[in-house]
C-alpha cells in the first residue's frame, strides 16, 4: 500500500535552483509549500550510485537523516542513444569545472561527442527523472518519468536550466530552452514523475 504524505510543508532535497523552481510550481496547485535543501543548510551528499534511483535514494535519505522530516529528492539526466546512454547519471558531472557548473560546456561536449561518433539524425535522447519520497522510518516511494526527444544544435532559447537549450522534445519544433515554464511543467520528465507521485502519495 502506497504511503500518503500528510504534511503541508515538504523538504525537497535539491541544491539545484532550476529543479527547485520547477518543484515549487508543480506543488503550488496542491497546497504544499516546498522548502529547499540550501534553505535548510543541508550539505550535498556524494552521488555514488550508478542509477538514477540509487542516487535519488542517497539524496532523499540523507535529507531525512539530517532533519528528521520526510524529504523528496530528484535525480535526473539526459541519456543520448548514440552515446550509449551517456551522460545519463553523469549529466551534472559533465558540467563540472573547478569554479562551478558550466552547462554551455556540457552541451558542447555532448554535441562534440555526437559529431565524433558521426551519429545519424535525429540524434535521439531522453530526459529521465526519478523522484524518491522518503520518511524517517526508512520507508520510501519511487516514481519515474521520461521525456523522449532529440539533441539539436546550436543551442536555442534561454529559459529553463541545464541542457534545456539543446533538447527538443518529441512533438515540438522548439527546445525546452525556448518553451515557457508552464508548458515545460505540463509535459516534462519531471512533470510525468510528479503526476505519478501526486496520484499515489497526495
Ligand atoms: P542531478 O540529478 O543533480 O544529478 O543532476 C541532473 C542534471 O541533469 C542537472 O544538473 C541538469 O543539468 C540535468 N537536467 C535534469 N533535468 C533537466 C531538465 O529538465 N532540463 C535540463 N537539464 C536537466
Amino acid at each position: 500500500m502506497t504511503r500518503k504524505f500528510t504534511g503541508d510543508r515538504l523538504l525537497v532535497a535539491t541544491h539545484n535552483a532550476g529543479k527547485l523552481e520547477e518543484m515549487v510550481a508543480l506543488f503550488a496547485p496542491h497546497g504544499v509549500q516546498v522548502v529547499g535543501a540550501a534553505e535548510m543548510g543541508l550539505a550535498e551528499p556524494a552521488e555514488t550510485e550508478t542509477t538514477f534511483v540509487g542516487n535519488a535514494r542517497i539524496k532523499a535519505h540523507a535529507a531525512v537523516g539530517a532533519t528528521g522530516l520526510p524529504a523528496l529528492a530528484d535525480d535526473s539526466g539526459i541519456s543520448v542513444d548514440a552515446l550509449d546512454g551517456a551522460p545519463g547519471v553523469h549529466t551534472a558531472d559533465w558540467a563540472e569545472t573547478p569554479t562551478g557548473r558550466d552547462f554551455v560546456m556540457a552541451m558542447t561536449r555532448t554535441w562534440e561527442a555526437l559529431e565524433r561518433a558521426r551519429a545519424p539524425y535525429p540524434r535521439r535522447a531522453r530526459f529521465n527523472c526519478t523522484l524518491v519520497l522518503a520518511w524517517p522510518d526508512g520507508h520510501d516511494e519511487v516514481f519515474t518519468g521520461v521525456m523522449p526527444g532529440q539533441v539539436v544544435w546550436p543551442m536555442r532559447g534561454v529559459q529553463g536550466h541545464g541542457y534545456d537549450p539543446v533538447f527538443q522534445p518529441d512533438g515540438y519544433a522548439i527546445t525546452f530552452g525556448e518553451m515557457g515554464a508552464a508548458e515545460k511543467n505540463r509535459i516534462s520528465h519531471r512533470a510525468r514523475a510528479f503526476a505519478a507521485l501526486i496520484e499515489a502519495c497526495f
